[in-house]
């Protein structure tokens, strides 16, 4: 049992000159991971496209069909952040279903763990518009599909992309059986993600949002894990950890103030491929979202890969932020009070 990825060129093709989230994110990833001897010790999954079936599991279909004529009639924008381009919907499409099947890979047993290497991104994707550069909910999409098809009782998704995941957090709104934990700026866009969004009705107490002011980093994303992400995770007891994996928390992110170091980015890989390997049998699924420094964006993944491959091996050639952390204890306190936590033999 190894670790698997997938990726195909086609990703590409959704690009845009000038826009942050264009096709040399993608070739900076793979240059790096072809370049470090990473990419030969993994089983290459293929993409595929998601059928209508799997998109309407999160989408409307009015919404599938205007992307598609968007994108016929040569393109266009469906919010001023999120263009479309004449190759968009197919591009889309293949991110959504190779989401899928990188994680029915995972719960086939082909591979133990994975990673999906996919453009668009998808966290921020509503069910009937897309925004935020991203198309359709990629992550939303496969913890649904693990439900659904594959009868799984129980899926977390950790969202470390520096934004809020407000799109997967609406698209699973309806769902018991899925916990969403999201580490984000706050204020900052989407503008949602508050302490207090922790779900209603029957999906009350499985939405664990932490805003975080900029300039949390390293220190506070372990307090933070240790105190409220991995208790949370364990308390849930998933079959699958699903990560939306942003590596816009960065401090040389160009597009958001967090302080995340390379190191800190590893740190978090290695406890959730550790937390999967003690609570489900190691099926764990990365899915690329934001991460706007190509530097960081190739670093970050290949350590990522390096967590899912058992290697201790990390790469952190930019070193830690210089700034400061503010203490965060007393918050985590408050976290831990708000979901719980505290009452909860560890
Ligand atoms: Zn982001």
């Amino acid at each position: 049992m190894n670790t698997g990825y997938v990726y195909d060129e086609i990703f590409l093709r959704h690009t845009m000159p000038g826009h942050p989230e264009n096709h040399h994110r993608l070739e900076a990833i793979m240059q790096q991971l072809a370049s470090t001897g990473v990419l030969e010790r993994l089983a290459h999954i293929p993409a595929r496209p998601a059928t209508r079936a799997e998109l309407e599991r999160a989408h409307r279909p009015r919404y599938i069909e205007t992307v598609r004529q968007m994108a016929e009639r040569g393109g266009g924008y469906l919010d001023p952040d999120t263009y479309v381009t004449p190759d968009t919907f197919e591009v889309a499409v293949i991110a959504a279903g190779s989401t899928i099947e990188a994680t029915s890979a995972v719960l086939n047993g082909i591979v133990r763990n994975a990673f999906a290497l996919v453009r668009p991104p998808g966290h921020h994707a509503l069910a009937e518009h897309g925004m935020g550069f991203c198309i359709f909910g990629n992550v939303a999409l496969a913890a649904l599909t693990a439900r659904q098809v594959y009868g799984l009782e129980r899926v977390v998704i950790v969202d470390f992309d520096v934004h809020h995941g407000n799109g997967t957090q609406a698209l699973v709104a309806a769902d018991p059986g899925i916990c969403y934990i999201s580490t984000h700026q706050f204020p900052h866009y989407p503008g949602s993600g508050a302490m207090h969004e922790i779900g209603s009705g029957v999906t009350r107490g499985n939405w664990i949002n932490i805003p975080l002011a900029a300039g949390a980093g390293d220190r506070a994303f372990q307090l933070l894990y240790a105190g409220v992400v991995i208790p949370a995770t364990r308390r849930f007891k998933p079959d699958l950890i699903l990560v939306s994996a942003g590596y816009d928390a960065h401090h040389s992110d160009p597009l958001a103030d967090l302080a995340l170091s390379l190191a800190g980015y590893a740190w978090l890989a290695r406890t959730l491929v550790a937390l999967a390997e003690e609570l489900c049998h190691g099926r764990i699924v990365f899915v690329l979202e934001g991460g706007y420094n190509l530097q960081v964006l190739a670093y970050g993944v290949l350590n990522t890969f390096y967590a899912l491959l058992g290697d201790t091996t990390v790469v952190d050639p930019l070193g830690p932020s210089p700034r400061p952390e503010r203490d965060i204890r007393e918050y985590v306190a408050e976290l831990r009070r708000l979901h719980h936590l505290d009452n909860q033999v560890q």
